[in-house]
């Protein structure tokens, strides 16, 4: 597993070109853990465990930060050996049956001491994906899984937060946007209450969290959803009328809920704005409906 960064040079890329997959990945980690086995993550790593000084010795250092990851992602016997070399890729994994694993991290990281941690959250993250046998079929998709759990499951604010950029350079890690990351991380904030914002060390990843930020909330604020907006309420009420008077219509591609007539009248299909599952409800008005993967209770005007 060989893992990618940008440092100087190349653009990073803004806004949300992988909102999709990591949405996918979001309900995958809930179909795979279940609803206790996420709410087990309802505390993020904390800053301390992964502070990471340069006066620290580089190998304990590492193998400290990385028993900490460890330790949070819940992987009690896992070992891992910390190990730098010249590379082209940011960091990689050996991914084996264990319990040692060997992580190889870039040089540059021994003069970039406070991502270690970052780097660590991800890798440490394909163990634990290789040790559920849960994995997305193609590198792109794969690694935006990886991403997405370690910030769903509170590990990733450290990839977030080795976002950076002045006017020479930038540094990103990770496949995801720093949008798609401080999306996640909001998220994440939503379900467990959790006020991300005092650990931001790096003003860009602070503005791309209220970025990813505002876009988690919009996913809150959909029709069939009580919460929805009077625009999106008003399109809602259009598409439902042509559905009652023209069943079988196909749906408008860009909205976000489907009709679908039955035996026993229409019913409104939509994502549940927390784990993406679809979820089923007839039209009558007021209905209240619990997603059964993540348990949320979504009030619908329907
Ligand atoms: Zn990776
Ligand atoms: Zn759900």
């Amino acid at each position: 597993m060989a893992d990618s960064s940008r440092s100087t040079g190349s653009p990073v890329v803004h806004g949300f070109p992988h909102l999709e997959t990591v949405r996918s990945a979001i309900t995958a980690l809930y179909r795979r853990l279940s609803y206790d086995g996420v709410r087990g993550y309802a505390t993020s790593l904390a800053p301390v465990d992964a502070a990471f000084g340069d006066q620290d010795d580089l190998y304990l250092g590492s193998q400290r930060v990385a028993r900490a990851v460890v330790r949070h992602l819940h992987l009690p016997d896992a070992r891992m050996i910390v190990g730098f070399r010249a590379m082209e890729h940011a960091a990689g994994v050996e991914l084996t049956a264990g319990p040692e694993y060997f992580v190889e991290l870039n040089d540059r990281f021994r003069t970039h001491r406070r991502d270690i941690g970052a780097a660590l959250s991800h890798e440490v993250t394909h163990v634990l994906l290789h040790r559920l046998g849960l994995e997305f079929p193609g590198t792109r998709d794969n690694e935006i899984l990886t991403d997405t759990v370690t910030t769903y499951l509170g590990a990733g604010w450290l990839l977030l937060d080795a976002f950076r950029e002045d006017r020479v350079s930038s540094q990103k890690l990770g496949y995801l946007t720093p949008e798609e990351f401080g999306y996640v991380l909001a998220k994440r904030a939503f379900v467990f209450d959790e006020d991300p914002s005092p650990w931001f060390t790096s003003p860009q990843a602070y503005e791309a969290y209220t970025e990813g930020r505002a876009q988690a909330l919009q996913d809150t604020r959909q029709p069939p959803l009580t919460a929805a907006g009077w625009a999106g309420r008003r399109r809602y009420a259009k598409d439902r009328r042509r559905a009652q008077d023209r069943p079988g219509t196909p749906a408008d591609p860009g909205v976000p809920y489907a009709f679908e007539g039955g035996p026993d009248g229409l019913r409104v299909s939509f994502a549940c704005p927390v784990c993406h599952q679809r979820i089923r409800v007839p039209v009558r008005g007021r209905v209240r409906a619990r997603c059964g993967l993540c348990r949320t209770v979504l009030d619908c005007s329907t």
